[in-house]
């Protein structure tokens, strides 16, 4: 590969947020986002998805499972 595109660069985007590329692939990368408002607003918005999606985990989950999350957790500290 020794050149990214848009098209190719929103699949490589999404492993280059989990750091599952190459050095030289994370290189292209960043010099292609460096230029191109587009991609940088994909990783501005893939960026904030996880808090959201976060949030909305937290506040759909039964009450059930917060403790025995939390009992989990407890457990794991004192074990
Ligand atoms: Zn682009």
């Amino acid at each position: 590969m020794t050149e990214v595109s848009c098209k190719t660069g929103v699949e490589l985007l999404m492993d280059y947020l989990e750091g599952a590329v190459q050095d030289d692939v994370r290189t292209l990368l960043e010099s292609h986002v460096d230029g191109c408002p587009k991609c940088a607003a994909f990783i501005a918005s893939y960026l904030a998805t996880p808090r959201i999606v976060r949030e909305a985990t937290a506040a759909a989950m039964p009450p059930e499972l917060q403790e025995s999350l939390l009992a989990f957790l407890r457990a794991q500290r004192g074990g």
